[in-house]
């Protein structure tokens, strides 16, 4: 915990029953009402791709300051016409104070830009909708305006296009998000559950995932070796309209270089996505804040008391996000967040106000993503920080952003372990105030000892952690070299844990000299940064069993070793041995041999994915069962983005359960670094009386 500066306890804020009442929403997913307008040949409306009312429409992506009303959004461009102005007006309609009001006369347009050889024989189409939806049927890649930026859309089900946008977006196999018309075309191809329905159609409308069936036309490179499609429902009417048009599944993917920022701005899109994209898609209503599309799935084995709905990342629809807290913030906080799946909080009183996805910080162009986002929220809410938290992690962009930002005027700061803020993340999901025993199991943090933390358990209050247990140091050789190469990963793990690298088939064809060097490396102790990471002892056990030695994205390996454990019967898989010593270090040779020993044995490896992930629920049963008898401690919260993982959660849960502990998850903010903020804020709120 690092502790500076005191700040001005006088800055001025909306009195909360006002400001209550000011708190910009969330952008809301076409209702049923306005679809059926839009897509009625009598209505006025027919085809408009701006049709929105009272219920449904832009909120949070077009306004510029508070109050919300018509002059404060990007819909003061328009001027509107008497019979909007009429419907506005009417107490009784449904557009009654409908500030974003518009039609085809009045509201804002869309514009089709393509080469006049692209467009040749459909002129005759009704309009540029359809007219775009007969490119992308055609095989051309439409970089389209969407509500909080631009997306790249074409065809699914045309493999052929779908690798040429793959090529020209530099992104080989991270699964690309598919749109249909309607729950019934999803169900085609993919089987849908009542719950997976209700996900698909919140007012949110985000993208959920969902289990593909073999028989689906969707072309297999849209997620290439994943079982799973993200797949969504058209959130706005040019949406839904193009969808129509085009009667089959559209690839609908950000449209942003790279881990950049998604592209809002008319001009940047033709000139940055000039080389991707053949056609454009571009209207006239400017976007205010850039949102991404959120992105859920439903726990399958959630219990009946519990929401089945897990959020991995909250952007359109779900942001800015409102938490109630029962802790009053005395002063004013923001939150920074990872340099990963960042997301910003600000904080007082008693609410947490979520920002959408950010994006990794690990780019420049992210930060001043992160500065717009703060600086629109902090003006939108009546939030002034006096109190910034952050990561310890002194390489983290969001921390130097803090430094910057506390420099001016003089703030609090505070720096926040990040399992800590994990479990604080969860804790305040729960209004849980207590201590808790904390089981943290994501891709890395900083620890307090300088390394990279990721396995552990922690004893954790609302203001301080201890850590009593976590997964033995291993050594990541050569650090960043072993970022996308798990294989080298599971090398260096076998050579640190058992004294030598054994031959096993899945990494035989990666270079011997690798292989030497990485045990050289080890030997000497030079470039071996050491991790607790369960994260990168996913992608070591991806490689062991050969579904992943090699990655282009995050937690895919994760993903292929929970998809592997998918295909056969979990419970029958017994848990490989581990040690667990007195002093909580969860030793993992035995763990290793034995898997290195099935392999070998030729032992199915989707059997071995699933006793790994039974192992790793009895490991942090074990600690957990440990800390109580030191502590008392029964309430057991668990996160860090390796919960993402279903088969583990479950698991875990389980196992918990049987042994007696109470178990809190995450279901309001996501497990992964995407809901850091919030818990980093919440332990900023227990040291703001420090500052006095
Ligand atoms: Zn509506
Ligand atoms: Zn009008
Ligand atoms: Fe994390």
């Amino acid at each position: 915990m690092t502790i500076s500066s005191d700040s001005d306890p006088d800055v001025a804020y909306r009195p909360r029953a006002e400001r209550d009442v000011l708190f910009p929403a969330p952008d809301v997913a076409t209702c049923p009402d306005c679809l059926a307008e839009t897509l009625n040949p009598q209505d006025r409306r027919f085809r408009y791709p701006f049709t929105n009312c009272a219920n449904c429409g832009p909120r949070y992506t077009i306004i510029r300051e508070m109050p919300y009303d018509r002059a404060a959004t990007s819909m003061r461009e328009f001027r509107i016409c008497p019979e909007c102005q009429a419907e506005v007006d009417d107490p009784a309609r449904r557009r009654y104070r409908a500030q974003a009001n518009g039609c085809s006369f009045c509201g804002p347009q869309i514009e089709l830009i393509a080469t006049p050889e692209m467009l040749d024989g459909l002129a005759g189409l009704m309009d540029d909708v359809a007219r775009a939806a007969a490119l992308i049927k055609r095989g051309y890649i439409v970089a389209i305006k969407g509500p909080g930026g631009f997306h790249l859309a074409c065809d699914a089900t045309n493999a052929e296009t779908v690798a040429r946008l793959r090529e020209r977006k530099s992104r080989p196999d991270k699964p690309l998000a598919v749109m249909m018309a309607t729950l019934d075309e999803i169900n085609q191809h993919c089987p849908v559950s009542a719950q997976e329905a209700g996900l698909l159609q919140d007012p949110s409308a985000p993208i959920a995932l969902l289990y593909r069936r073999p028989e689906s036309k969707i072309a297999a490179n849209v997620a290439p070796n994943n079982p799973m499609l993200g797949v969504m429902l058209p959130p706005t009417p040019l949406y839904h309209l193009l969808a129509r048009d085009l009667n089959r599944p559209m690839v609908m993917t950000s449209a942003n270089l790279t881990d950049l920022p998604v592209i809002v701005d008319n001009d940047l899109a033709q000139d940055k996505l000039a080389g991707i994209a053949d056609a454009f898609v571009l209207h006239n209503l400017s976007i205010e804040t850039r949102v991404d599309d959120s992105v859920w799935w439903i726990d399958h084995f959630a219990g009946p008391d519990d929401s089945a709905r897990l959020p991995l990342r909250l952007s359109r629809g779900d942001a800015p996000r409102l938490i109630r807290l029962p802790w009053r913030a005395e002063k004013a906080i923001l939150a920074v967040g990872a340099d990963m799946n960042n997301t910003l909080c600000l904080m007082r009183d008693n609410d947490a106000v979520l920002s959408q996805h950010v994006g990794e910080a690990s780019a420049l162009e992210t930060l001043d993503a992160f500065r717009a986002t703060f600086e629109r929220l902090s003006q939108l809410s009546a939030i002034v920080p006096q109190v910034i938290a952050h990561d310890l992690n002194p390489g983290y962009r969001t921390t130097r952003m803090a430094r910057l930002l506390a420099e001016d005027p003089d703030h609090g700061l505070v720096g926040v372990q990040h399992h800590h803020a994990h479990i604080v993340a969860c804790l305040a999901e729960h209004g849980h105030d207590a201590s808790v025993i904390g089981i943290v199991l994501d891709g890395t943090g900083y620890g307090d000892d300088g390394a990279a933390w990721g396995g552990e358990v922690l004893v954790a209050s609302l203001s301080s952690f201890e850590r009593v247990a976590h997964l033995e140091y291993l050594p990541l050789t050569g650090g960043d070299a072993t970022l996308h190469k798990p294989y080298r990963i599971a090398w260096g793990y076998l050579h640190a844990a058992l004294g030598n690298i054994p031959d096993l088939k899945p990494l035989a064809r990666f270079p011997a000299d690798e292989r030497r060097i990485v045990a050289q490396q080890i030997d000497r102790g030079q470039n071996t940064p050491m991790t607790s990471s369960c994260g990168r002892l996913f992608d070591a056990v991806a490689a062991l069993i050969g579904v992943c030695p090699v990655t282009t994205h995050e937690s895919q390996a994760a993903v292929a070793v929970e998809q592997a454990a998918r295909r056969v019967d979990i419970e029958a898989a017994n848990p490989y041995p581990f040690a667990l010593t007195d002093d909580g270090i969860i030793r993992l040779g035995d763990t290793l041999s034995a898997i290195v020993k099935d392999m070998t044995g030729g032992r199915n490896p989707h059997l071995v994915a699933a006793a790994f992930h039974h192992t790793l629920a009895m490991m942090f049963v074990a600690a957990a069962k440990q800390a109580r008898q030191r502590t008392g401690i029964k309430t057991v919260a668990l996160s860090g983005g390796c919960f993402q993982n279903r088969v583990l959660l479950r698991l875990m849960r389980q196992a918990l359960h049987d042994e007696g502990f109470e178990v809190l998850t995450h279901r309001q903010v996501p497990a992964n670094d995407g809901g850091l903020s919030l818990g980093q804020a919440v332990v900023a709120l227990r040291h703001a009386a420090d500052f006095v």
